[in-house]
């Protein structure tokens, strides 16, 4: 730093630099921001440990006469977040468009905080079915937000939504009370499955509120089946193990989702007895077509099946797909051929339980 520099620890592990602006303007801010980033993070070697420390920097140019301090200090935090969102260990220059997008997630997370508060959340289910027979085995909960202005905003987007705003307990707990109530009044012989987020997983009282949900809505444990990623396992892989042998001893499933797309899929299943594993879509929708993929599919059928665990393809959704899955010996499918996500009451459980392939 020079003299002239005003260096400052705002709390934790935030720290402030306070800069005037000389001939090299701009480029001279990016020209610091680059050494203080390969100089915090040049190892430090710390009683014979090599410690590795990251830093991300967002950088604010002040307007003299326009900006107040408070607006300064959000517009560095803005280009901070962005730096973070975008792969820390990088320094980013506040836009005005960080501004802009900042208010309106800001709003979105209101209006959804709203839907929450007021049922506007509506849960459909989407049939997952045996193989060889077509029955419906397992409806699978899939919650929707009809956006007054928007109109339908995916999942994908709110929920990550819900996890940043902190919501997402409150959404989890609707979804999951919705899903069991609702299948509380179907045959017997049909399971449901609720996708729940890593954060719920990371909460230490998960199984309780599932105990919980299951004492309330009168469901047996046997038929809730709950669907997690392998990012559950992927931080603090202890605690998650302990919650979800808790949520196991419950008589809970648990079913590994989207297998093959994260990194080291293999191992996760030897932390962890998954009942079920739902192999990704991006791999069925190649199946006909790339040999490759039908390869991964049939090993990752007989993978399970030497695990004991069922296999479920999802988004299968043409005919020459199913005949792919069948040969390759997958136990469960699912995806639009047998049924798109649709309201409970459009579902009739009682008069035909065999599904029509349509050719
Ligand atoms: P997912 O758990 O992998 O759910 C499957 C997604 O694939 C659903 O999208 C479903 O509508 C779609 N799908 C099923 N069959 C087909 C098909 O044949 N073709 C195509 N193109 N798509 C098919 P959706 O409902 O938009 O949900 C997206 C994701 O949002 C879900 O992926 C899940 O990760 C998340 N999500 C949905 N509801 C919840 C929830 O209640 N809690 C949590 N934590 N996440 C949820
Ligand atoms: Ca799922
Ligand atoms: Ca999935």
């Amino acid at each position: 730093m020079r003299g002239s520099d005003l260096v400052a620890r705002l709390g934790g592990d935030e720290f402030a630099i306070v800069r005037g602006m000389d001939q090299t303007g701009t480029a001279g801010l990016l020209t610091l921001a680059e050494r203080l980033l390969a100089g915090i993070r040049a190892p430090y070697v710390i009683e014979g440990h090599q410690i590795a420390i990251g830093l991300s920097i967002g950088i604010k140019v002040v307007q003299p006469g326009l900006d107040d301090l408070q607006q300064i200090m959000r517009h560095a935090d803005l280009a901070l977040y962005r730096a973070k969102s975008e792969g820390r260990n990088c320094f980013r220059l506040f836009e005005i468009e960080m501004e802009e997008q900042h208010q309106s997630r800001r709003q979105l997370a209101l209006d959804l905080q709203g839907a929450i508060d007021c049922n506007g959340l509506p849960v459909h289910y989407q049939p997952i079915v045996d193989a060889v027979t077509l029955e419906i085995r397992t409806m699978e909960a899939l919650v929707r937000w009809p956006h007054a202005v928007q109109g339908m905003i995916s999942p994908v987007v709110f929920v990550a939504l819900a996890e940043e705003a902190g919501m997402i307990h409150q959404l989890g707990e609707w979804v999951l009370t919705r899903a069991c109530l609702d299948a509380a009044s179907w045959p017997e012989h049909i399971k449901i499955a609720v996708n729940v987020s890593a954060i719920q997983i990371g909460q230490a009282s998960f199984t309780n509120v599932v105990a919980r949900t299951l004492t309330t809505t009168g469901l047996a444990p046997e038929r809730l089946v709950l669907e997690i990623t392998e990012s559950v396992l992927l931080s603090d892989s202890d605690h998650a193990l302990t919650i979800l042998h808790e949520l196991r001893s419950l008589g809970v499933s648990i079913v590994l989702d989207d297998f093959g797309t994260g990194y080291s899929a293999l191992s996760y299943l030897k932390m962890f007895p998954f009942d079920e594993i739902k192999i990704d879509k991006s791999f069925i929708d190649d199946i006909a077509v790339h040999r490759g993929c039908a390869a991964i599919v049939a090993a990752t059928t007989m993978l399970a099946r030497a695990f004991d665990m069922i296999t479920t393809a999802e988004g299968v959704e043409t005919r020459e797909q199913y005949e792919f899955l069948r040969t390759a010996a997958v136990s469960q499918m699912q995806g639009y051929l047998f049924g798109k996500p649709a309201p409970a009451e459009s579902w009739d459980f009682s008069s035909k339980l065999r599904l029509a392939v349509s050719a």
